[in-house]
């Protein structure tokens, strides 16, 4: 079977806005792409099962994958550091799948940098006041946490001018569909189906 050039598709967005949802309905529709998993040094939630939402790793071993050239990109965020292994994207370019990164705009200008043709997207809250009832809504925060939460967010939003498309998830139907019309386009660029051509032609 033909492996194509994988596409890397980098999500990001401030918490509360929606992308986890975003992300893990176009891991189930379609099967042929995956979700990069990060390494980080953040103790796993509740119901987070280690190599499948992250890979958990102390900050010794952290920091021997960076000596090791490990990662593609790596960055502090909320106090904890976060990571994308360069074994991910091979495994994505030797299975001939694409590739989901939930990054912050850290990773997303890294893995850009390292990866031109990476497409990106930043999934926005409809209004700040909506994205404040969002992170309280999780319940899992302590009111301190909320506010660095909030502050990070905010951070984050700052960014969004550096990403490739961006979506407002005031109706999450209509910015999934907004999501799959950007994977299904882009997978027609001629950079990345050439191949099509080239069985035709000879
Ligand atoms: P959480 O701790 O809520 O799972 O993630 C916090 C933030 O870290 C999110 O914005 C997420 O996108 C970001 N993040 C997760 N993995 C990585 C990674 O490998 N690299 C970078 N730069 N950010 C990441």
């Amino acid at each position: 079977m033909f492996k194509r050039r994988p596409l890397l598709l980098i999500v990001s967005s401030p918490s509360g806005a929606g992308k986890t949802t975003l992300c893990k309905r176009m891991l189930a529709e379609f099967t042929d792409i995956r979700f990069s998993i990060s390494h980080t040094t953040r103790p796993p939630r509740e119901g987070e099962e280690d190599g499948k939402d992250y890979v958990f790793v102390n900050t010794e071993t952290f920091e021997k994958m960076i000596e090791d050239d490990q990662f593609i990109e790596w960055a502090h965020v909320h106090g904890n550091r976060y990571g994308t292994s360069r074994g991910e994207v091979r495994a994505a370019a030797s299975g001939g799948v694409d590739l989901i990164f939930d990054v912050d705009y850290q990773g997303a200008a890294q893995i850009k940098k390292n990866y031109p043709d990476a497409v990106s997207l930043f999934i926005l809250p409809p209004s700040i006041e909506e994205l404040k009832l969002r992170l309280r809504a999780r319940g899992t925060e302590t009111p301190e946490s909320l506010e660095k939460r909030f502050r990070a967010a905010l951070g984050e939003i700052a960014h969004l001018g550096e990403f490739d498309y961006l979506i407002v998830n005031d109706n999450v139907d209509r910015a999934y569909d907004q999501m799959r019309a950007i994977l299904i386009a882009e997978r027609t660029r001629n950079n990345r189906c050439s191949h099509l051509a080239e069985r035709l032609l000879h």
